[in-house]
C-alpha cells in the first residue's frame, strides 16, 4: 500500500515545519495542551498526535484547562484527557494544538510560561504578534489542526489505526461544519475518504457528536433567541445569554444557535455574547460572506478565523453587546441596502 499518508500531501515542508518535525523526532516526553473549553478540532488533533507519538515509543500526556464535553468520549478510549488541577506533568516539549496564544490556556498559562520545556505550536489560525514559541508547525490554509496532526504523523512514520482515524475525522467535521464551510478543500475531502478506509464510520460519528444534544437545549435556545435583534437590514444578527439565562436552562454550546442564525438568508454576520461571570463576556462571531469576524474579534482582544472568531471581553453584558454591535456596524460594508 505504500505510505498511508501520501494522498493528503505530496509537497515538502517549510524550514520551520521541518524544524518542528525534528523537535518531535528527537524529544521523548510530550505534554499536549489545548485551549479553554476545548472543541472537537483541539481534542481530535490531540488524540491523533498522542496516539501516534505513543506508537513511536514516546511518553505523552494530555492536559487541558477544561475536561472534554461528553460527546467526545469516543476520543478517550485508552487515552486520558487530563483536566488541569494546578500541576503540570514533567515534560520536555509542550505541544499547543489549535491555538497560538498562551493566554488561551487560561489558568495553565503562567505555569507553562515558567516551565523550562520547549513550546511547539501546531495550528491553523493566523497569528499577528511576534513569534514567542520555540517551534511551530503552522498552515493557515489547513481546514483543521487535525489535518496538520495527520501530516505530522505521516512525516514521522507513525502507524495509522482506527482510533487515530476517528480522532482526525472528528477534527475535520468540527471545523468544516461537516464539510459545509468554505474551508472544505480537496485535501480535506480526500483525507476524509482515506479515514473512512481506515475504519471511520461517518454516520456513527455523526450520531455520537451531533445527535446527543441535551433535552433542555431547545428551551435554552428559545430563551436566547428571545433576545435576538437584527441590525442593518437584517444583515447583522445579535443575541446573548445572561448568567442564568433568564431562568431558562443554560445554553452550553453556542454552535447550534450560530448555525441557525447564519442560515437566515439576509444574515451576513452573527454575534453571540455569553456572560461567563459578572463583568466577563464571551463573544462568538460568525460570518457567511466576505466580512472578517477575526478582525472584529481582534479589536476586542480575541481572534480566530475570517468566518469564525471569538473573544473574552470585560464589562457588563448590555454594555459589551452595545460596543460589539457598534464596532460591527461600523465595519460592515455598505451594500445591499446600506449598512445602518
Ligand atoms: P467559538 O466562537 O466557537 O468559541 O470560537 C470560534 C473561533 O474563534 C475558533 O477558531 C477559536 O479558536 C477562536 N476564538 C474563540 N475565542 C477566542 C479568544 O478569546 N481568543 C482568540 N484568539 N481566539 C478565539
Ligand atoms: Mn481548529
Amino acid at each position: 500500500m505504500g505510505d498511508p499518508f501520501t494522498t493528503t500531501r505530496r509537497g515538502g515542508f517549510t524550514a520551520e515545519q521541518s524544524a518542528a518535525l525534528e523537535l518531535l523526532r528527537r524529544s521523548s516526553r510530550f505534554l499536549l495542551v489545548g485551549h479553554v473549553r476545548p472543541d472537537g478540532d483541539c481534542l481530535g488533533s490531540q488524540g491523533a498526535l498522542a496516539r501516534g507519538l505513543r506508537q513511536l515509543g514516546k511518553d505523552v500526556a494530555i492536559v487541558n484547562p477544561d475536561p472534554p464535553a461528553a460527546v467526545f468520549e469516543h476520543l478517550g478510549r485508552g487515552l486520558a484527557y487530563g483536566a488541569f488541577d494546578g500541576r503540570l506533568p514533567e515534560h520536555d516539549v509542550a505541544v499547543l494544538l489549535d491555538f497560538n496564544e498562551l493566554s488561551r490556556t487560561g489558568a495553565m498559562a503562567p505555569l507553562l510560561e515558567r516551565a523550562p520545556s520547549k513550546k511547539l505550536v501546531i495550528d491553523h489560525h493566523p497569528y499577528h504578534g511576534r513569534p514567542w514559541w520555540d517551534a511551530a508547525f503552522v498552515d493557515v490554509s489547513a481546514s483543521a489542526t487535525g489535518v496538520l496532526a495527520w501530516r505530522i504523523l505521516g512525516a514521522l512514520g507513525a502507524p495509522v489505526d482506527a482510533a487515530i482515524a476517528s480522532a482526525v475525522f472528528t477534527s475535520l467535521v468540527t471545523d468544516t461544519g461537516w464539510f459545509r464551510y468554505s474551508n472544505t478543500d480537496a485535501e480535506t475531502l480526500r483525507l476524509a475518504g482515506e479515514l473512512v478506509a481506515h475504519g471511520v464510520e461517518p454516520a456513527a460519528l455523526y450520531g455520537g457528536l451531533f445527535q446527543r444534544r441535551p433535552a433542555d437545549e431547545p428551551m435554552a435556545l428559545a430563551a436566547v433567541l428571545g433576545r435576538l435583534e437584527y441590525f442593518a437590514d437584517k444583515r447583522l444578527a445579535v443575541t446573548d445569554q445572561p448568567l442564568g439565562n433568564g431562568g431558562a436552562p443554560e445554553l452550553e454550546d453556542g454552535d447550534p444557535l450560530l448555525d441557525l442564525l447564519r442560515a437566515v438568508e439576509s444574515v451576513e454576520v452573527v454575534l453571540y455574547l455569553r456572560e461567563l461571570e459578572p463583568g466577563q463576556c464571551k463573544l462568538s462571531a460568525r460570518s457567511k460572506g466576505a466580512y472578517d469576524v477575526n478582525a472584529l474579534a481582534r479589536r476586542f482582544g480575541g481572534g480566530g478565523h475570517v468566518k469564525a472568531a471569538g473573544a473574552t471581553i470585560a464589562g457588563p453584558l448590555a454594555e459589551v453587546r452595545r460596543r460589539v454591535v457598534a464596532a460591527a456596524l461600523e465595519s460592515l460594508p455598505a451594500n445591499g441596502g446600506g449598512a445602518r
